[in-house]
């Protein structure tokens, strides 16, 4: 089997370039975390330090420390003027995800809850995790959190699938009959946070396992096409920009001598 090494995910399957998902996953290429990407993980561990709390019962992790934590063990991992607008927003990121905490309205049952399933005729496990697992009045609910810089109207068709994808495996895991609840909660600076329910239907969960499919056939048959117009093809989206445009470029001279 190809690349048996390479596992299906959400984030992979709806990775806008194929070729890019090539460089991180085959090439062993390094993609630098960014102020978008820094920003989330420290979010991230904000949050997650809170609801420890409320599911514990007990005030034993500090938000601030925890997101602290997690600045100091990525900042070295950042080009250094993403890293100084990282800790120049530290607080508005810090004060954001305090303010979230009061905007609870669920019981958390877990946090970056791990899932591994392989779904029939594919050659490799769909793994990943969820932001969290919660209960509303009874009923299982997903939420997966954004930082954002401001609010929007409804979920991004990405995000859904993700929700999507989430829906299919807690129901196998937990023998669901019904689909979950789905949230995104948008965790917004200097805003109060957004909450964006989708519902979630048996079209999303099919379209869900289809892009995973899709993404096995690619994988199998090793064909990881460009993707040049998209907008984020830019050295600003790309860590590989220049290595992809020296690996995957012909002369004229040489498109001429190829047409008969
Ligand atoms: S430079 Fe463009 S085509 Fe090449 S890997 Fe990056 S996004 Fe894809």
């Amino acid at each position: 089997m190809i690349h048996p090494e390479i596992k299906l995910s959400h984030s992979s399957a709806n990775n806008f370039c194929a070729k890019q998902l090539w460089y991180k996953k085959v090439g062993n290429e390094k993609f630098p975390i960014n102020f978008y990407l820094g920003a989330g993980i420290i979010v991230d561990a904000g949050y997650e330090a809170g609801l420890k709390n409320i599911m514990t019962g007990i005030e034993g992790c500090n938000i601030r420390k925890s997101m602290e934590e997690s600045l100091e063990s990525i900042k070295n991992n950042l080009p250094y003027d993403e890293e100084i607008k990282l800790v120049e927003s530290f607080d508005s990121h810090v004060q954001a995800v305090e303010a979230y905490m009061g905007w609870i309205n669920y019981k958390p049952l877990e946090t970056q809850y791990f899932f591994s399933l392989t779904f029939e005729g594919h050659t490799r496990p769909t793994t990943g995790y969820m932001d969290i697992v919660a209960e509303r009045q009874n009923l299982p609910l997903i939420i997966d959190i954004k930082r954002q810089s401001k609010p929007a109207k409804k979920a991004k068709n990405d995000w859904i699938m993700q929700g999507a994808l989430y829906a299919l495996a807690l129901m196998k895991q937990r023998n669901l009959t019904e689909i979950p609840k789905f949230e995104n909660h948008l965790i917004i600076p200097d805003q109060p946070p957004v909450f964006l329910v989708t519902e979630l239907t048996p079209e999303h969960l099919y379209m869900a396992y289809k892009l995973l499919t899709e993404l096995n056939e690619r994988i199998d048959k090793d064909y990881w096409p460009l993707n040049r117009t998209h907008s984020f093809c830019s050295p600003m989206w790309c860590a590989v920009y220049d290595k992809c445009h020296y690996d995957h470029f012909e002369t004229v001279e040489k498109l001429l001598s190829k047409i008969s």
